[in-house]
């Protein structure tokens, strides 16, 4: 067990490694974040920033040098860099597990493999290989590039096989997959946290809302049925033992004709946890420390139902936010991350609204995140 007082090392410095770093010091432990920019979220609460690139060799081995074990807070960290620090730190979540989520065909043939069931696909390696996916696949489909997609980043519906001959070209020729667009009833995650030990806890079902491939909103509980609930959460727990996780894993999964379609994971806490923060006993933060020091990893209690917002850089375009006419509302609490530039599309920070009950805390958020711009958002 590496405890209180050690220092623990953060491989990227965003939103997910701000969190992160806070719940880690609020335990008492020193935290080093390793980040090229300079203007880190997460360096802006360390104890320190090494400031150089993800494979930079001298700073990689200072970073294992000076913490006692490592973790990352995005998927597309080099499997190299996790292999060097592995050699003289604890590295979760394990390298091979991240290997399989940075790659939407090798992820989508891992989860059928292991008898999990997924949107049918087919994978694109080249030109050639698009007329018979698009004969083999029920129409439209979603082309998807199978690296370093997110927030629907790298992808194009399409409809015929001229439409994904277009797309690949754009997205550069590189390896796609294509997959059915399932009709959704809706999108729900699990995040569970699995230890070393293979004690496994599942956090309540969020239901996810996206706005143009970027998650708005997370309710919790999820509006399903109970039986679908639990489905889900063991689900998310197969998938973290299939995969010998050791971490915190994010689990995205599609409900179609009220069964439970697997959509992709993610090697890390994810935005659509954030909500545990303020609405859980433990949150996802202090899972992924418990799980990298070997602290007992336990079942968060839900203390109040909940819906988070993501607030975007979009937010601003009418100037900076009415931040006080959210904060007069009980029942909200507002997270920034400290970045200085609001873009479009940026996730600049997020509320957590509780109240009684889901469609409660849904219109305090939809009422908070309103009253804060003169021009409204609608949910
Ligand atoms: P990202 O890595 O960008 O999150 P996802 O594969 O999760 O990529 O896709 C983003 C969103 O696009 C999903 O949350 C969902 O709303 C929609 N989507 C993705 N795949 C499908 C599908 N097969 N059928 C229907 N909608 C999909
Ligand atoms: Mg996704």
């Amino acid at each position: 067990m590496i405890l209180p007082g050690a220092t623990v090392g953060v491989v990227g410095g965003g939103q997910l490694g701000r969190m992160f770093t806070l719940r880690a010091r609020t335990m008492g432990y020193k935290v080093v974040v390793l980040d090229p920019d300079t203007l880190s979220p997460a360096g802006a609460v360390a104890d320190r920033q090494i400031r150089a690139a993800y494979d930079d060799a001298r700073a990689l081995a200072e970073l294992s040098a000076t913490c006692a074990a490592v973790t990352t807070e995005f998927e597309n960290v080099p499997a190299t860099t996790l292999e060097i620090l592995g050699r003289s730190a604890i590295v979760r979540p394990p390298v091979s597990a991240v290997a399989i989520t940075q790659d939407r065909m090798a992820e989508k043939t891992f989860l059928r493999t292991h008898g999990f069931a997924t949107a049918p696909y087919r994978g694109i390696e080249d030109k050639r290989d698009i007329a018979e996916a698009i004969r083999a696949l029920p129409l439209p489909a979603i082309l998807k590039t199978n690296r370093l997609g997110y927030d629907g980043k790298g992808q194009a519906v399409v409809t015929n096989e001229a439409e994904a001959v277009q797309g690949f070209e754009r997205f550069g020729r590189v390896a796609c997959i294509l997959e059915t667009r399932l009709d959704l009833q809706c999108e729900v995650s699990v995040i569970v946290a699995r230890g070393a030990g293979g004690k496994v806890a599942t956090f309540p079902v969020a239901e996810n809302r996206h706005v143009s491939g970027i998650l708005d909103t997370s309710i919790v509980p999820a509006r399903i049925p109970d039986g679908l609930a639990t489905r889900a959460r063991e689900t998310a727990t197969k998938v973290a033992e299939a995969l010998d996780y050791v971490g915190v894993l994010a689990v995205e999964l599609f409900v179609v004709e009220g069964a439970l379609v697997v959509n992709e994971m993610a090697p890390r806490p994810h935005n659509s946890g954030h909500y545990t923060i303020d609405a859980c006993s433990v949150d996802q933060f202090e899972q992924q420390l418990r799980t990298l020091c070997g602290l007992p990893v336990v079942e968060p209690l839900l203390l109040s139902p909940v819906v988070m917002v993501n607030l975007l850089g979009d937010l601003w375009a009418a100037g900076e936010p009415r931040w006080e006419e959210a904060l007069k509302r009980p029942g909200v609490r507002l997270h920034l991350y400290g970045k200085a530039e609001p873009r479009p599309g940026r996730k600049m920070g997020h509320m957590n609204c509780l109240a009684a009950d889901a469609n409660a805390a849904l219109a305090l958020a939809q009422e908070a995140r309103d009253s804060m711009v003169t021009v409204s958002t609608a949910l």
